[in-house]
């Protein structure tokens, strides 16, 4: 089986998702429906507070068998900028008029008059305005055929005025036939999704417990402060037990979708120069560019590449044991 991490899956956020997936604490993201914001998951936003990434990745993660979508609704957007904020006007079929007055509609039978409810009524009574008869008797002297809408502005009366939609994004008119159908889905967590983040994750537990033993202060993940005041974020970190402010190993992990920049390197070595680690370790999946792996060998960083989640602990744990004076 290929245990190697899909490039799509491997963005910060995605992963902060695929750890909450696999922690058990969502079993679906269901989308939520908002004027300002249009579709929208609400526990992807409450995972990832701050970010803006698109929910594109939904659809990664059910490609890869971690999530499985069912229909939930639709909406209609404009056909040119795919906005959901849109603005419905009525018109008149024969001129085209919006001035409609819509109501219950009265037909007369007797003289065969057809117009609004509120044109019949005459003191509490129905009176044709036409015929000037009294109307006494639903069904049997007149009928209610429904609501209707008169025209304003021509007097023609329609059951279906002409529909226009106006993009309250971009502007553009458009007809019924013109307008475009978003489809919403829900996405399920499927029975195997965890199973599959599992072998895409990288479990360090195995790793501290036997650096541990050799005596070292294992942090997995670990904030440490530099000597400039600032927290620094590691993935692993490894602390003298004599003298635990002195920092053996760091260890960080770098996940890109193409090869790692040599921005990544430098980042990391200015955390570890703040907390004045003795060595440091990175590893990167899939691998350094050419440049940056330059700088890490300048930086004196041991770069572990192109490994399998599974592999990379223990390749974590064969670098170190190659300083002899660790272990
Ligand atoms: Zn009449
Ligand atoms: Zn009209
Ligand atoms: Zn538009």
């Amino acid at each position: 089986m290929n245990c190697e991490i899909p490039g799509p899956l491997r963005k910060p956020e995605v992963r902060r998702i695929l750890k909450a997936i696999k922690e058990g604490e969502v079993t679906e993201f269901k989308p939520s429906l908002s004027y300002e914001r249009g579709v929208f998951y609400p526990k992807i936003d409450k995972i990832l507070p701050d970010s803006n990434l698109d929910y594109g990745f939904l659809e990664d993660l059910e490609r890869y068998g971690i999530l499985r979508k069912e229909f939930y609704d639709a909406i209609v957007t404009c056909p040119s900028c795919g906005s959901h904020r849109l603005i419905l006007k009525l018109r008149c079929p024969s001129c085209g008029s919006t001035r409609l007055n819509k109501g219950s509609m009265i037909e007369h039978f007797r003289c065969g008059y057809v117009d609004l409810e509120d044109k019949f009524l005459k003191g509490g009574n129905l009176v044709c305005p036409k015929c000037g008869k009294e109307l006494r008797m639903l069904g049997v002297d007149y009928r209610r055929p429904g609501v209707f809408f008169k025209c304003g502005s021509c007097g023609s009366i329609t059951a279906i005025p002409d529909q226009e939609y106006v993009c309250g994004d971009c502007e553009k008119k458009f007809d019924l036939e013109e307008l475009s159908i978003k489809e919403m889905f829900t996405f399920k967590v499927e029975p195997n999704g965890r199973s599959l983040i599992e072998m895409w994750s990288i479990d360090f537990g195995e790793l501290a417990e036997v650096l541990g033993k050799a005596g070292y202060i294992v942090k997995y993940p670990a904030t440490l402060k530099g000597a400039s005041g600032v927290e620094h974020h590691f993935e692993f970190a490894l602390l003298n037990p004599e003298a635990p402010n002195n920092v053996e190993y760091v260890i960080d992990v770098e996940l890109e979708e193409n090869e790692i920049n040599e921005v990544k390197v430098l980042s990391f070595f200015a955390k570890a120069f703040d907390v004045k680690a003795k060595r440091k370790i990175l590893v990167a999946i899939p691998k350094l560019n050419r440049r940056a792996r330059e700088m890490a060998k300048n930086y004196k960083i041991t770069v572990l590449e192109n490994l399998s989640p599974k592999d990379i602990p223990s390749a974590v744990l064969e670098a170190i044991k190659k300083k002899k004076d660790l272990l």
